[in-house]
């Protein structure tokens, strides 16, 4: 072997060295993370819930949600590896409301987990019905209540409360941490609801439309009135759609917001008509505040 071939094999030996080593350093950073914690497990209907769980819970929970991004809980059916899942969970957190996912799979999601506590987001909340003048809503229980109460920081404060409830009981030991944590993002929603307040109380115009009616709460506690393009849960006749554009055009709407979860055409017939805009906005965002601040920014910009 010539001096060039050993100091190759030699060059050679000392990179497979530093690769060992270099798996070694990172293997038990990987492992750390498969191995069981402490954490308390919770699953969660909508990511809002998470969202709110989390910054309850802190590093100390571990939540999974149901309907993934993009979902409808008026529609989403969960897989099968998502029961698999429920098994480990010692925490439910449902909207609490009628909303279709839960009507129809909760009974189910529970009884795979007997030993699962279950926390009502909507504890405490007035519940409201939809408007009458635009049908029963989407709601195949037929009970007009409309299921989006979290879209008010109102109730999304009720719902702040009673997560911190339900982890208390779970985990007396970090009462303080949950409280804490309770205190500061209550504040920051407090904050949320006073920039709300600030933006939209000035405007003359009241009223705006929106494809889904998810927004009723949020119309309710700033005093706006929803106008919903969607009809029973579906879209609207021709007829209905005339009658849609001819107010839009008395009202002087400009925009019209709709959900990523439904299909736009309609929404998009009644701007093109009043020469206005579709905004798209997730009611089922995760980042809550920055969401719901951005609702309040496009109807500032599109209400007198
Ligand atoms: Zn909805």
């Amino acid at each position: 072997m010539c001096e060039c071939n050993k100091l190759y094999s030699a060059l050679r030996i000392g990179i497979q060295l530093l690769v060992i080593l270099i798996l070694c350093m990172a293997l038990p950073a990987c492992s750390q993370k498969d191995t069981p914690t402490d954490k308390i497990h919770i699953v969660v209907s909508i990511l809002p819930l998470a969202e709110f769980t989390e910054k309850i819970g802190g590093n100390k929970v571990d939540v999974s949600v149901m309907i993934p991004p993009g979902a409808s809980p008026h529609s989403y059916e969960p897989r099968p590896e998502q029961f698999t899942r429920l098994s480990k969970a010692q925490l439910y957190v449902k909207v609490g409301t009628p909303i279709e996912f839960e009507l129809v799979w909760l009974e189910k999601i529970l009884s795979t987990n007997k030993d699962i506590s279950v926390c009502n987001g909507s504890r405490g909340i007035e519940l409201i019905t939809t408007n009458p003048d635009h049908g029963p809503g989407e709601n195949r229980n037929a009970t007009n209540i409309d299921p989006h109460v979290w879209l008010s920081p109102k109730n999304a404060k009720v719902i702040v409360e009673n997560i911190c409830s339900a982890l208390i009981t779970m985990d007396p030991d970090n009462q303080l941490f949950y409280q804490r944590n309770r205190k500061q993002y209550l504040s920051e929603l407090e904050g949320l609801d006073q920039d709300i307040t600030a933006v939209l109380q000035k405007k003359k115009a009241r009223k705006f439309m929106t494809y889904h009616p998810a927004w009723g709460y949020f119309a309710k506690t700033y005093n706006l009135d929803q106008i919903p393009v969607e009809f029973e849960g579906k879209h609207p006749t021709a007829k209905r759609l005339q009658k849609l554009i001819k107010q839009a055009r008395e009202e002087n709407i400009r925009i019209i917001l709709a959900s990523p979860q439904f299909n736009t055409k309609s929404a998009e017939v009644i701007a093109r008509e009043i020469q206005g805009q579709v905004i798209l906005i997730d009611p089922l965002e995760k980042e809550y505040i920055a969401n719901l601040k951005k609702v309040a920014s496009i109807l500032d910009q599109a209400m007198e």
